[in-house]
């Protein structure tokens, strides 16, 4: 992958939920970044809205980085068509390589394993470790509930305020597009080899 491609790493279910709309915003996402020829940076797998965001970016001919530990390969159906592929040992150098190679974070729907990178993420911001931008997708409100649980977290003064400032909520896939583009320089840059 050429250096000089802004980098999004997406965080999302290994299942498809119960709403349609969560497969139609991922798969916009998806279409979105390649549309952008911004580069998809994702955990490699082609269930549920991960191989929904990944295809859709691959049909539309945009870049794409998985990274998966060997012993999910089956598990979660390993995407071996990628542009890049990285195996790593263990979950924690996935979570790891992802967030080094993206220059942004972006949640949409998903289960405890998106919660657990998305929460890792956040927390490292907070703690100065990273100053990437984190996005929220909340089609249909899904993220609210957590952004409810944050607030108490600050209300409770167990965080301050600027940790849910940290998390920029976006409505829909447009409206990610835009927020992105406002970030993203417009030549690119390199965040490492990958
Ligand atoms: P889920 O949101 O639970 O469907 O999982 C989404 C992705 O997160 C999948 O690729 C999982 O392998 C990954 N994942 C699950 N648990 C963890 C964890 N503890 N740390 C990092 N990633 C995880």
């Amino acid at each position: 992958m050429p250096y000089g491609t802004f980098s999004v790493c997406v965080y999302c279910g290994a299942r498809d939920g119960n709403d349609p709309d969560y497969a139609t915003a991922a798969e916009a996402t998806g279409a979105l970044f390649a549309a952008r020829s911004w580069r998809l940076v994702y955990g490699a797998g082609d269930v549920g809205l991960m191989g929904r965001v990944a295809r859709a970016a691959q049909a539309g001919g945009g870049p794409t980085l998985g990274v998966i530990p060997r012993h999910l390969m089956d598990l979660e159906v390993g995407k071996t068509d990628l542009d890049s592929l990285i195996v790593t040992e263990t979950m924690h150098e996935r979570k790891k390589v992802m967030l080094m190679n993206a220059d942004a974070i972006v949640a949409l729907p998903g289960g405890a394993g998106t919660l657990d990178e998305l929460l890792e993420a956040l927390t490292w911001r907070q703690l100065g470790l990273h100053e990437k931008p984190i996005y929220l997708l909340n089609t249909n409100d899904y993220w609210s509930i957590l952004i409810d649980l944050l607030i108490g977290l600050t209300t409770h003064g167990f965080a301050g305020p600027e940790l849910v400032a940290m998390l920029r909520v976006v409505p829909t896939p447009e409206a990610l597009g835009e927020a992105l583009a406002a970030v993203a320089p417009a030549g690119g840059r390199a965040v490492g080899p990958a």
